[in-house]
């Protein structure tokens, strides 16, 4: 009788220690505003150098074309300027002319758009090299919130393994029996085996517990179970009521 009261006891214990690493694993899985807004800032810019470069592939091909033009239209114009010196009538002249001009326009036309794209693509390129020398991760004041968010990291896992270690030693003094039911609820009941009786219900379901049930509860001569949630019951202030147990645990 001692002994499940004792152990009813050490599981309290362990269901805190258990309850407590949770609550760091969660720590642990949710970084500070801070880190958050520094891997989107990060994400936003890599996707901004993306679509810069894309431009730039974009351009580059768009002035190979050019190019292609460019040259045609200089050797439609070469063809026409020695036509030009071999013209018989005022009508051939004309026609001539009227080619020579078209096709200088067109060179005029293609040189401008070459230009703009060289200076286009001139621009993007400094603006890329700008946007990668300053990383903002890189930055001294970006660096020290990710290093403190990895010490922190550091420190709970640290913690965690403590915790870990602290709750092994209180398992290994549990009866068998005992230990296994625990850890088998820990596991089937998302982390939590005790329930605390409130107001004659169990706390995590609400069942409402019969009169001698609550009775055996208050005892804490055996472990009795929610009928409903199957998690072993205490009463909330289980080592205030019975000291001698607590210390003996
Ligand atoms: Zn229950």
């Amino acid at each position: 009788m001692e002994n499940v009261r004792r152990d009813l006891i050490l599981m309290v214990r362990l269901q805190r220690i258990y309850d407590r690493i949770s609550e760091l694993l969660v720590e642990q899985r949710t970084p500070p505003e801070e880190i958050r807004e520094l891997h989107e800032e990060n994400m936003r810019r890599k996707q901004e150098l993306e679509a810069m470069e894309d431009q730039i592939e974009q351009l580059r091909s768009e002035a190979e074309e050019v190019r292609a033009k460019e040259t045609e239209s200089r050797a439609e114009l070469e063809h026409f300027q020695k036509q030009k010196a071999t013209v018989t009538n005022e009508r051939e002249f004309t026609a001539v002319i009227n080619e020579i001009d078209f096709a200088t326009k067109a060179v005029e036309e293609a040189v401008a758009r070459r230009k703009e794209i060289e200076e286009t693509v001139a621009g993007l390129e400094q603006e890329i090299e700008e946007r990668r020398q300053s990383r903002p991760e890189e930055e001294a004041s970006h660096q020290q919130v990710v290093q403190q968010w990895e010490d922190k990291k550091h420190e709970l896992t640290e913690t965690i393994h403590e915790l870990a270690h602290e709750a092994r030693a209180i398992e290994e003094s549990l009866q068998p029996a005992n230990r296994s039911r625990f850890l088998r609820l820990l596991k089937s009941r998302q982390g939590k085996a005790i329930s605390v009786v409130i107001d004659g219900s169990c706390s995590l379901c609400h069942f409402e517990l019969r009169p001698h049930v609550q009775q055996r509860v208050r005892r804490a001569e055996e472990i009795i179970t929610c009928e409903h949630c199957h998690r072993i019951l205490v009463l909330p202030n289980l080592e205030e009521l019975f000291p001698d147990d607590a210390a003996a645990g």
